[in-house]
């Protein structure tokens, strides 16, 4: 839970720090609104993701499957400003298979906390590892982060992807070579 009291302060604190009059009208309810943004985007700390994954299905499929461009939104630890874009992921079960919502939710849980997109992409690729065992994952996360976009360098629209893989589509080519054009094609 976090603790809206003090996210309001900080926040009066920062509108004083920056110039401003926290007491006029259009400034008076921000730092309450702020820290139910915050309450909201930061939702994932306490959260363990690994219980997320833990009803899985036993079923004999041993091709590939894929979930496509899935949203997300987090905050970059760095400068607490948004990062954002599509999350790709494939696996090769090997006996078991959990539910697509839970795969979204896995996703949300790691969102909502200050996050690094490299270390967005490990942890969802070791979760899936770890409580699934599979033949292989892998995820491709693409995103825009609004730290570059709106300061330092200023590239607007500028694309950041990462890569991670375990199993056998790390170790085979062809087979990431599958994954990755079923996610490229993806509309
Ligand atoms: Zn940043």
């Amino acid at each position: 839970m976090v603790d809206k009291g003090k996210i309001e302060n900080a926040i009066e604190s920062i509108l004083h720090a920056i110039g401003e009059d926290s007491g006029r009208e259009g400034l008076l309810a921000t730092p309450k609104r702020v820290a139910r943004v915050y309450e909201e985007i930061f939702s994932g700390i306490n959260i363990d993701p690994q219980s997320i994954l833990q009803t899985t299905f036993s079923e004999e499929y041993s091709g590939l499957v894929t979930l496509d461009k899935i949203s997300f939104f987090s905050m970059c630890e760095h400068h607490l400003l948004p990062f954002y874009g599509f999350v790709s992921i494939g696996y090769i079960p090997n006996g078991k298979i959990a539910g697509l919502s839970k795969f979204v939710r896995l996703i949300d849980v790691l969102s909502k906390r200050p996050q690094l997109q490299e270390r967005l992409t490990e942890q969802i690729v070791n979760l899936i590892d770890l409580v699934l065992s599979p033949e292989g994952v892998a995820v491709i996360i693409s995103a825009e982060h609004m730290c570059m976009s709106l300061r330092g360098v200023k590239k607007m629209g500028a694309t950041i992807k990462t890569v991670a893989s375990r199993g056998v589509l790390n170790t085979q080519n062809d087979r990431f070579k599958e994954f990755e054009s079923i996610v490229s094609k993806a509309k």
